[in-house]
């Protein structure tokens, strides 16, 4: 069993750190589990836009995010206490999912863990897993 990382996948990593590249890759022939590149680099446009989501002019201008962001309609996607203060702004993230996309199977993202641990202590890179927080686990989150 042996997977490759989609040219769309590859883009997503333009900017991200050398290092948490080279373990993607590492990652991507020892996974058990077929996975994508979902985000790399965020810009402080996304990290606006998301902060928006479910939060009126308001609160978004109370943390620096211009008040036409706001899209109090919609559900949460962010509770960062600085919107911008995301790895992902610097390149220090990424967000892996399953391939075939699937938002639900756990063991899924255990499996690209596993991968992605061998891959990061192969490769001497020290990489936290979003799955390992102790409060608000963020299973497709990879960073340095
Ligand atoms: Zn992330």
């Amino acid at each position: 069993m042996s997977y490759n990382l989609s040219q769309s996948s590859l883009g997503k990593l333009t900017g991200v750190d050398a290092n948490l590249q080279k373990v993607i890759k590492r990652a991507i022939e020892l996974t058990e589990q077929d996975f994508m590149v979902l985000q790399g680099m965020r810009t402080r446009e996304e990290c606006s836009i998301n902060y928006g989501k479910g939060r009126t002019a308001q609160e978004c201008t109370a943390k620096g995010v211009p008040a036409q962001y706001a899209q109090p309609n919609l559900a949460k996607v962010t509770w960062l206490r600085d919107p911008y203060g995301s790895k992902h702004t610097q390149g220090k993230a990424v967000d892996i999912v399953p391939y075939p996309l699937d938002w639900n199977d756990l063991s899924k993202y255990q499996k690209i863990a596993t991968a992605m641990k061998r891959a990061a202590s192969e490769l001497n890179v020290k990489v936290t897993w979003g799955g390992d927080w102790a409060t608000s686990k963020d299973y497709p989150h990879f960073e340095v």
